[in-house]
């Protein structure tokens, strides 16, 4: 099972995408959490993306889609990912694809998790006073939710037309997010 979660912050993909890559045995990828292990560790690419990070814009593409070409690759990959934050720009989708052609690998389906603003911002700033993320203050909320809007949301349709899309509410409690989010899979 090879799947895209996308869907503006906040909406829950890094708690289900920890589920379901339990219930499919399947390796769960965040890029923001990748990124976050960059930094934490010193590395060049940890330092490139710091400033943009911090700032609630998006890390540049080459970046994202170097870092990415080299983790499909890996052996624990071969059973099947779920990609949580990737991609997040029409080039990066279709970066993932021109890798996924050459792997000779396809998709199995995007997921789009959607909740209404209000929760959205309040689940964030919960977050943010529990996790400390430098990027969980009010302000760079804001603008996060600005660059999903610009540059983000258009993947949507990208995976519409791909026909590969599933939208699924994700508001309600937890385990019955990841319910229904395994039956629109299975
Ligand atoms: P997240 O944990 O997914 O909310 O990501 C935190 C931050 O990491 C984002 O606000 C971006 O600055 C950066 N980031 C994560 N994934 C990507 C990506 N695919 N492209 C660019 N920047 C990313």
């Amino acid at each position: 099972m090879r799947l895209v979660f996308i869907g503006p912050p906040g909406a829950g993909k890094g708690t289900q995408a920890e589920r379901l890559k339990t219930h499919f045995k399947i390796v769960h990828l965040s890029t923001g959490y990748i990124l976050r292990e960059e930094i934490n560790t010193n590395t060049g690419l940890g330092e490139k993306a710091k400033t943009f990070m911090n700032d609630g814009q998006l890390v540049p593409d080459d970046l994202l889609l170097e870092k990415m070409n080299n983790r499909l690759r890996q052996d624990d990959c071969m059973e099947g990912y779920l990609l949580d934050g990737f991609p997040r720009t029409l080039p990066q989708a279709q970066g993932l694809d021109s890798i996924l052609e050459d792997l000779n690998q396809s998709l199995d389906r995007a997921v789009n998790l959607t909740a209404d603003n209000d929760e959205l911002i309040r689940r964030l700033v919960l977050r943010g006073q529990k996790s400390g993320r430098d990027d969980d203050s009010p302000d760079v909320i804001r603008k996060r939710q600005q660059v999903y809007r610009d540059q983000t949301a258009p993947l949507i349709d990208y995976y519409r037309r791909q026909q590969i899309l599933t939208e699924v509410n994700g508001i309600g409690k937890i385990s019955e997010i990841t319910d229904r989010i395994i039956k629109l899979l299975t």
